[in-house]
């Protein structure tokens, strides 16, 4: 029963902090600060009363639309409420209590807000990869016995990735996309890094060249979103699926 309602907490919670990354993923690309600014609906400009910044809860009771001037409210801000609710459920499940839970949710909220705006944008917002940059440094000064694996981890990918990009003179991969991967792999280490890639690639060619089919048209590849994707099951499940691997190869 206590785990139970842990978990509705872990959702909660996570539905309240995806409420935050909407205003990130709305605010960042166009440069406008995310804290100070009170919540208003993009298109009228009335700030929010405090019910209607219930997460999914507001969006449901409005059927969607905005309370004063009727605009419809985009799908995103109940589909990413719920999803950081779900994963920080997911991980605390997985996890447990504990600073390295704490530390994936908080770097899933962040891959979450960078799968959107790169999807959108083609960028990558840096203050993210930053961000998550600085989860590592946390992790690593929470406990130095994998500092190897950390550190290793900060170049596995990213280096890959920069001779990518000299080489194609910058049009093979994206600067945002070797920070991250430099980021990220600060935190969860050099082994689970390659496994990123590894899962961040194949997700990324087989959705991307069906999604390119079904639609009939050509969209440039946004990596940014698969390799967030990559991260997240080897944050996971990395140790199992590299075991798993390693089996299966004979190993
Ligand atoms: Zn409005």
């Amino acid at each position: 029963m206590e785990k139970v309602v842990a978990y509705i907490w872990a959702f909660i919670f996570g539905t309240v902090i995806g409420s935050f990354l909407n205003v990130c993923i709305y605010r960042i690309p166009k440069g406008e600060e995310i804290v100070r600014t009170p919540s208003h609906c993009p298109n009228c400009g009335t700030a929010l009363k405090w019910y209607e910044l219930i997460p999914i809860v507001s969006f449901l009771l409005q059927k969607g639309r905005c309370r004063k001037c009727k605009e419809r409210i985009s799908l995103q801000y109940p589909v990413v409420e719920f999803t950081n609710g779900f994963f920080y459920l997911w991980i605390l499940y997985r996890m447990g209590y504990g600073t390295l839970g704490i530390l994936y949710c908080l770097c899933v909220s962040a891959l979450i807000v960078i799968a959107v705006i790169d999807w959108r944008t083609f960028e990558i917002p840096p203050g993210c990869n930053f961000f998550i940059g600085g989860l590592g440094a946390v992790r690593l000064l929470l406990d130095f016995s994998g500092w190897r694996e950390q550190i290793i981890g900060l170049f596995a990918v990213s280096g890959i990735f920069l001779l990518i990009y000299l080489f194609t003179k910058g049009k093979g991969i994206g600067g945002g996309d070797i920070k991250l991967m430099a980021a990220a792999g600060f935190l969860i280490g050099w082994k689970n890094i390659l496994l990123a890639l590894a899962i961040g690639s194949i997700a990324g060619s087989v959705i991307h060249i069906t999604l390119m089919k079904l639609k009939n048209k050509n969209r440039i590849l946004a990596f940014g979103p698969y390799l967030a994707l990559g991260i997240f099951c080897a944050m996971l499940y990395g140790e199992e699926l590299i075991k798993w691997y390693l089996r299966f190869c004979g190993f």
